[in-house]
């Protein structure tokens, strides 16, 4: 049996967004899953459109994700002279001919058939036309499309599709400027990358029965071929900026683990049973065409939300850490006075959904908050604050095993001896510590704080709360 082989083959527009990354998912998992290899390819014939960035950018979106490539990046502009070659030898077998028509003439002809209500197609004027040219006349070369029958195909996820060649008029293959036209180079690539399964988005299924007949003139095998569907946002609408359609790149911005976007990029639009969360070896093992549905899927950040917090929960911390630091370094948080990474990611993950929150929430940690957030000091500095954190504070600097078991006894003794509540010894406590109100475990973050941290910023707090005692009549 022949080995599988599929291919990723964006066009270097823009960025690899959503929908295209599911695309390259499922044709890497296709590879993965049947022990074959995955190509990527670069179709940059798009001269005018293609960028150096938007390549760079897929690149490293690819990487990012983890969809490693056997072969390539092939770039279609490299290929230029092969396709020529392939032409030519077209002309010569009579497959393809050369075509003068003027832009006059085919715009008159389109504006004829739309008056008449038909749709727009080249009517064959040079197919059989033999008259002379000068060599300096430009001309565009087609391909002779059959006339007659019909181009059938199974479609692994959409069944049988089949087309009337009627209906298909002669595609254009080369430009007269001498530039290779997109559906052809396509075929040319898939034949001589040896690709087996073209799984590419469903905006490409019009192109497939051109695309046969082209294999099927060539003498090449025909692939088989699998049109994944949309992606719309979760309002039923075409997925866009508004509904989080963005490049790849920035759902690692945004706090995303890739573990977590190819977990849920899988989920959209292929089932198995109604399991959510799929470890990348399960994925392989259980991904198959069959089961990848025929419908639009809609976008949820909501879901992809849930995803990420599922994962920073079951990934190693140390793992996730990793990811963390990126975070951390781009908030520009120094690292080297504060604790160990995989430590943030333990106290925040039932709490944060992302890595960039995670970030954002762990400053006080690495350095000294800038301000008090006046709402919480509003609320839980109160007049026997002061009391409450001189207690601690005496218990804290006579304590020497520093940890958090250690830390919820003083804080629980706090409490009884004042004969108060929990809440009325850690909230003033947390303030003062964190700089706000909402925090992980106290005597979790006291332990990463640290000795030195925690008692110079009680202190403060202390003397902040005796001087405004001072100038205050006590509370009621
Ligand atoms: N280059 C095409 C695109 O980015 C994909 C073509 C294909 O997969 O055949 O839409």
């Amino acid at each position: 049996m022949t080995e599988v082989k599929t291919r990723f083959a964006p066009s270097p527009t823009g960025f690899l967004h959503i929908g295209g990354a599911r695309t390259a998912l499922y044709s890497w998992l296709y590879a993965r899953h049947n022990g074959g290899k995955f190509v990527l390819r670069i179709e940059d014939t798009d001269r005018v459109r293609s960028t150096k960035e938007a390549t760079d950018a897929i690149i490293e979106s690819m990487k990012w994700l983890g969809l490693d490539w056997d072969e390539g990046p092939f770039y279609q502009t490299k290929r230029f002279d092969r396709y020529n070659a392939v032409i030519d030898d077209m002309l010569a077998k009579g497959l393809a001919y050369k075509c003068y028509c003027t832009k006059e003439r085919i715009d008159a002809l389109r504006e004829e058939q739309q008056k008449k209500g038909e749709k727009p197609r080249y009517d064959g004027h040079c197919r059989d036309d033999h008259s002379e040219h000068s060599p300096d006349e430009p001309y565009v070369v087609r391909f002779r499309n059959p006339t007659e029958g019909t181009v059938k195909f199974h479609d692994l996820i959409r069944g049988d599709i089949e087309v009337a060649n009627g209906e298909l008029d002669d595609l254009i293959i080369r430009r007269s400027d001498g530039t290779p036209t997109y559906n052809f180079c396509v075929v040319i690539d898939d034949a001589d990358m040896g690709i087996t399964h073209v799984i590419r988005g469903e905006d490409h299924i019009n192109n497939t029965p051109r695309q046969i007949n082209i294999y099927k003139a060539l003498g090449l095998p025909v692939p088989e071929f699998a049109h994944v569907s949309m992606i719309l946002g979760d309002d039923g609408t075409k997925l866009s900026k508004r509904h989080g359609a963005v490049g790849v790149m920035q759902y690692r911005d945004d706090g995303y683990l890739p573990e977590a976007l190819i977990n849920y990029l899988v989920r959209l639009g292929w089932g198995h049973g109604d399991q959510e969360i799929f470890t990348l070896d399960e994925m392989i093992k259980l991904f198959n065409v069959e089961n990848v549905s025929k419908s639009a899927s809609a976008f949820n950040t909501k879901k992809l939300m849930w995803m990420n917090q599922q994962y920073m929960k079951m990934l190693p911390p140390e793992h996730v850490a990793e990811y963390l630091k990126w975070h951390m370094d781009n908030q520009k948080i120094d690292l080297s006075n504060g604790p160990a990474l995989p430590e943030i990611v333990k106290a925040f993950r039932e709490r944060t959904q992302t890595l960039k929150e995670m970030a954002e929430k762990s400053r006080y940690f690495y350095e000294e908050y800038k301000e008090i957030d006046p709402k919480a000091a509003k609320k839980w500095f109160k007049s026997d604050s002061a009391d409450a954190l001189e207690r601690v504070k005496a218990k804290f600097e006579a304590l020497s095993d520093w940890n958090a078991d250690e830390l919820q006894k003083i804080l629980e003794g706090t409490a009884a001896e004042m004969g108060v509540g929990m809440g009325k010894v850690c909230m003033p406590l947390r303030v003062a510590v964190t700089g706000g109100a909402v925090s992980p475990e106290m005597n979790v973050v006291l332990e990463l704080v640290g000795k030195e941290r925690v008692l110079s910023r009680v202190s403060k707090v202390i003397e902040l709360l005796k001087a405004k005692a001072a100038e205050q009549p006590a509370e009621a």
